[in-house]
């Protein structure tokens, strides 16, 4: 920690806090300045009592932390990238992954087509929820149970692997029955229960950034499933919440190069939630893929004019091969392949 003092503060209010820092077990060291005085104080927060407590003193103006608050998950962790298998599909290597499917299961015909068609196009893993996080109770809630068995038919029929949100810490051994990669959804971003129970299921775990999550607050959140013993974990961006309402949220292609610089884990993008309309998906695409992301998490749906959710935002199955198209010059642009 750096304790800096305020300016001009007598002798003895700098012994005080010296003698507190050394009494909660800390080593000081004291730079002389000018006007003021800087305490580097050595030791291990984790066993010790946090010195952030001195903020509290009068003669103190700061203390700041010296290291990350996430270990696990930091590139200096594992300086490597690192990538997550599920089925046959490798997230975060050489190849770009496409995860796609529709915001909701809603019958065996629709999940069944869907996932033939997004293979076809290229897709590697086949998204569906069959738990749904509603904002109103009286909407769509999923189909549960016989969603996610919907799910392991399609996945049966194609070889895809499937991605699928785990809403409650009840249903994770349900969910993880079925799944390849368990979905945390923005609003349980930070139930850290919930990440808890998620990565001791052992499934890969794709965590979607909460509305209103500051990066570090997101990487400390992933840092509870790497520090539960499970080392799948993928980053998510999905957009959060500004005072523009042109798009459904502001999709913050910026946490690209900063969840690479901080952490060796995947990041995906879900350009769907991220604008809310399907005409602007393929440009968010091609800005995630030149920008190097890991991969991309796209609402695909037969008919979106009658989804049972997120109508607006779903691209067509046709909508879809083409988008596939039209990607391919800049997933090669960023050195990946499809
Ligand atoms: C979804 O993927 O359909 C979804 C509900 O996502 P989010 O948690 O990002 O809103
Ligand atoms: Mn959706």
């Amino acid at each position: 920690m750096i304790i800096v003092l305020k300016p001009n503060i007598s002798k003895k209010e700098e012994a005080a806090v010296l003698k507190e820092i050394k009494r909660l077990g800390y080593q000081p060291h004291v730079m002389r300045g000018v006007a003021r005085t800087v305490i580097g104080a050595i030791g291990d927060e984790s066993t010790h009592q946090s010195l952030e407590a001195l903020t509290a003193w009068p003669q103190v103006e700061s203390v700041t932390p010296i290291q990350k608050r996430y270990k696990l998950v930091s590139r200096e962790a594992h300086p490597t990238n690192s990538t997550v298998k599920a089925g046959g599909t490798v997230i975060g290597g050489k190849k770009f992954v496409v995860m796609a499917g529709p915001c909701s299961v809603e019958s065996e015909e629709q999940i069944i087509t869907t996932a033939h068609a997004v293979k076809k196009a290229g897709a590697t893993v086949l998204r569906g929820g069959a738990f749904k996080p509603r904002t109103s109770p009286y909407e769509f809630q999923g189909l549960g149970e016989k969603g996610l068995k919907l799910l392991a038919k399609a996945r049966k029929e194609t070889g895809l692997p499937i991605i699928t949100e785990l809403l409650s810490e009840n249903h994770a051994d349900l969910v993880a029955e079925y799944a390849d990669i368990l979905q945390i959804g923005t609003r349980n971003a930070q139930n850290f229960q919930l990440l808890i129970a998620a990565a001791r299921t052992g499934k890969p775990v794709l965590l979607k950034r909460g509305l209103a999550m500051k990066i570090e607050e997101w990487l400390l959140a992933g840092e509870y499933v790497l520090a539960n013993d499970n080392a799948n974990l993928m980053f998510c961006e999905r957009g959060i919440r500004t005072f523009e309402t042109y798009t459904r949220n502001t999709l913050d292609l910026g946490a690209i190069p900063s969840i690479k610089r901080e952490s060796h884990c995947p990041i995906i993008i879900d350009p769907s939630q991220g604008v809310g309309r399907a005409d602007l998906v393929v440009a968010m695409c091609k800005g995630a893929a030149a920008m190097g992301a890991d991969g991309l998490l796209i609402e695909v749906h037969p008919n979106p004019a009658k989804a049972w959710s997120d109508a607006a935002q779903q691209v067509t199955l046709e909508g879809f091969a083409k988008l596939m198209e039209e990607l391919k010059p800049f997933i090669a642009a960023a050195g990946r392949e499809l």
